[in-house]
């Protein structure tokens, strides 16, 4: 079976991310928020949900024309390596640009750029549904006849590389920032300034954005995030509110043609009718303000359990996803993901956090009824078990109060 390299690194990204926030406490930097954080990281644990019920079904499209068409028998040497390192990271660029230039694309790619602050939290903030097509653009590699599992070593090494970039902390690399996708290379991509939209796609190597006039230096202040702002915690809404819009501006196209374009077009455009194409609007620096909601100490301490539990849960299905039957799977992402969900509402004060989370009880013990009678390990599922009861108490506690927080 195929190895999950960005599974096997969690630990890493938390260390890192640990290092990253010690520093930025001691120097008294403002660069993490931790409702912001939680929503990114929030991102990074339903992505990896989702891949894993789509991963092997989205390989099939490699596999078969790597088994069926391929033009060349290449040999496994260190020049394979080089050459497929390269290939992978040319194609990248492209899928990365045209996320950007395609709302449809970009409506997937948006999550990876609402955040407003700009850290390694942000890194792990991934689209659910972007790998659901980002495979198809690496389709001509199948097609050449380069291995599929270096592929996938060599995309997975593409995507590892691409945390450490997500810092404040590193001003400027040198010499390498010629060459390599560099921090400061990669804030100017996450910049809502006009002057820094849709520059530096690359993934390892600049020199695609050099190469094909995309590139764009780091000069004043970069102000994260994208032009409207998501203003929301909500995991879920974070992956479909673009496609709101568009079908919104679809709906009030007049003629067929322009309902089809608003998907294909890039950010921005709008038919004729309904005034043609928006620019992003410059950085108004006076009023400039971030999304923020101020929670108090029992509901952060709630929130913080919630988050736990879905990376606790979330970890472990990773590793043991081939391992359970497929409604075990099932039930535990689902509770995964209403966790995710009703966390986000509290740090927001919504008023249906308070029904979402007594759903959520009765999801979690229908969870542990169906492992327990699927034979799980024991020791597992009593933790599991205390801790939804604790929660569950935590929960009556703050029920009445939260809303005036
Ligand atoms: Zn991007
Ligand atoms: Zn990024």
């Amino acid at each position: 079976m195929k190895t999950n390299y960005i599974a096997l690194s969690v630990p890493i990204f938390f260390i890192l991310i640990g290092i990253e926030l010690a520093y930025t406490f001691y120097k008294k930097l403002n660069y993490y928020r931790l409702n912001d954080s939680i929503a990114n990281l929030s991102q990074g644990i339903g992505s990896q949900l989702v891949g894993l019920f789509m991963k092997s079904v989205l390989f099939v499209g490699y596999m078969y024309i790597f088994q069926h068409w391929r033009l060349f028998e290449i040999p496994n040497t260190i020049w394979t390596w080089i050459v497929l390192f390269i290939g992978v990271d040319f194609f990248y660029y492209w899928f990365h640009r045209m996320s950007h230039q395609i709302n449809a694309l970009w409506a997937a790619h948006i999550v990876h750029h609402q955040s407003e602050e700009y850290n390694l939290t942000v890194a792990l903030r991934q689209s659910w549904f972007q790998g659901w097509f980002s495979w198809a653009f690496y389709l001509p590699l199948a097609l050449i006849g380069f291995d599929p599992i270096i592929f996938l070593t060599l995309s997975s090494f593409n995507t590892l590389y691409q945390f450490w970039i997500h810092t404040r902390t590193i001003k400027s690399m040198g010499f390498l920032e010629y060459i390599l996708n560099t921090p400061s290379h990669h804030r100017v991509h996450h910049g809502s300034n006009p002057k820094y939209i849709d520059k530096n796609h690359a993934g390892t190597l600049i020199i695609w954005d050099r190469l094909f006039g995309t590139f764009q230096k780091e000069e004043e202040e970069v102000y994260y995030g994208i032009t409207k702002p998501l203003a929301s915690w909500n995991p879920v809404w974070a992956n479909l509110h673009y496609w709101k819009d568009l079908i919104e501006t679809a709906k009030k196209s007049e003629n067929i043609n322009d309902k089809i374009r608003v998907f294909v077009k890039p950010p921005g455009w709008f038919p004729d009718q309904l005034g043609g194409f928006q620019a992003a609007p410059e950085i108004d620096a006076v009023n400039y303000k971030k999304f923020h909601t101020e929670s108090n100490l029992a509901a952060i301490g709630y929130a913080i359990l919630l988050f736990l539990l879905a990376l606790g849960l979330g970890s472990y299905l990773l590793f043991s996803f081939d391992k359970l039957q497929l409604s075990a799977d099932i039930l535990i992402a689902t509770f995964i993901i209403i966790s995710l969900l009703t966390c986000g509402a509290l740090l927001e004060k919504k008023r249906w956090f308070v029904a979402a989370e007594a759903v959520r009880f009765l999801l979690g013990f229908a969870t542990i009824y169906t492992l327990y009678h699927q034979k799980f390990n024991p020791v597992y599922l009593g933790v599991l078990l205390i801790f939804h009861v604790a929660m569950l108490i935590y929960y009556f506690l703050i029920k009445s109060s939260y809303r005036d927080v």
